[in-house]
């Protein structure tokens, strides 16, 4: 028996002698983000070795194709699924490969990032492709909020509130977005929530509540700073309602990973939940509004989507953007 296992296995490779490829598969959203994406298909036809990959180039042309296109290659066992496009993009197929031997690479162009940025993938898409070529795999935990999955977070107050108002703001300049979101700050109610978790039930009033698989939102807003995307827990952020005086204080928290010791805030550490709240309204999943019933349950699954990261975590360096210099002049 194994004399005839040895010999079949030697004809085969005397008659093939080339190994099964590597089968990968780019899916490129031409229209998302503010980036062209003209070299892309170029960049990674020569990044990745023929003689090894066998690459497929698809390019989206309608909401959810990239799920289809995601769905197939699961289907058909590519070894990787490589996204160039923006947050819904890469959601669309992150939520595909969720529970497949599939590994997600992401190239990023979007508004957010907020997946990509938590994994420490640079912003560059050369770099990035440098450590989908270069990285590792690693497994990480996603949420299910009622029957949406999330990668990074869900909400159900401001943030749900921003998400839906700024839904179809294509260009989200990050002065100018501050600028909207300080304004909604006028206009927003915040309402009561009964928050059933692992360790109890409490009530309360809340301007944001969020629940967090990943440390931030996405352009390094940090709105649970001690989040892991790898530990079967979520952390729920729920920060009381502020007043005015208090807001810029907790902006520049937010940005600086700090948010966590503002007195407002109250971070429960769960593996679910159920949120009651008096009536149906919005939430978001990971930036996109939708709307839910009075009660929504929450959920963390343990180690579900593997991703190509870099292979060593990046030294912490400040956040660099208009914060930083903010920062700094509220110090001085
Ligand atoms: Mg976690």
């Amino acid at each position: 028996m194994r004399w005839a296992f040895t010999t079949k296995h030697f004809l085969v490779n005397e008659t093939s002698p080339i190994m099964d490829k590597e089968k990968v598969c780019l899916i490129i959203n031409p229209i998302s983000g503010t980036e062209s994406k003209k070299n892309i298909p170029e960049l990674v036809a020569t990044a990745f070795d023929q003689k090894k990959f066998d690459l497929v180039i698809r390019i989206t042309g309608y909401p959810g194709h990239a799920t289809e296109i995601a769905r197939q290659a699961v289907k058909e066992h590519y070894r990787y699924v490589l996204t160039a496009g923006g947050d819904g993009t890469v959601n669309e197929v992150a939520r595909t490969l969720i529970n497949s031997d599939t590994t997600l690479g992401i190239i990023p162009f979007g508004s957010g990032n907020g997946l990509a940025r938590e994994l420490d993938i640079p912003m560059d898409a050369e770099k990035a492709l440098e450590i989908i070529l270069n990285g590792k795999s690693r497994t990480i935990d996603y949420g299910i909020a009622n029957d949406h999955i999330f990668f990074c977070t869900c909400g159900f107050g401001f943030d749900a509130f921003v998400s839906d108002r700024f839904a179809d703001e294509k260009k989200r300049g990050p002065l100018g977005y501050l600028r909207n979101v300080l304004e909604s700050v006028v206009d927003f109610r915040a309402e009561e929530y009964e928050i059933t978790y692992d360790e109890g039930t409490i009530t309360e009033k809340a301007f944001i509540l969020t629940c967090a698989n990943a440390s931030q939102y996405g352009n390094d807003a940090f709105i649970a700073p001690g989040a892991s995307m790898d530990d079967g827990m979520m952390n729920v952020a729920i920060l009381k309602p502020l007043n005015a005086l208090e807001i810029p204080q907790t902006t520049l928290q937010l940005f600086t990973k700090n948010i966590d010791k503002n007195s407002k805030m109250i971070t429960l550490v769960t593996q679910k939940l159920t949120i009651r709240r008096s009536r149906a309204g919005l939430m978001h999943v990971d930036g996109e509004p939708v709307q839910s019933g009075r009660e929504i349950k929450v959920e963390i699954i343990q180690q579900g989507l593997k991703v190509l990261v870099p292979s060593e975590k990046k030294k912490e360096k400040e956040a660099e953007n208009i914060f930083s210099s903010l920062t700094r002049w509220f110090n001085e």
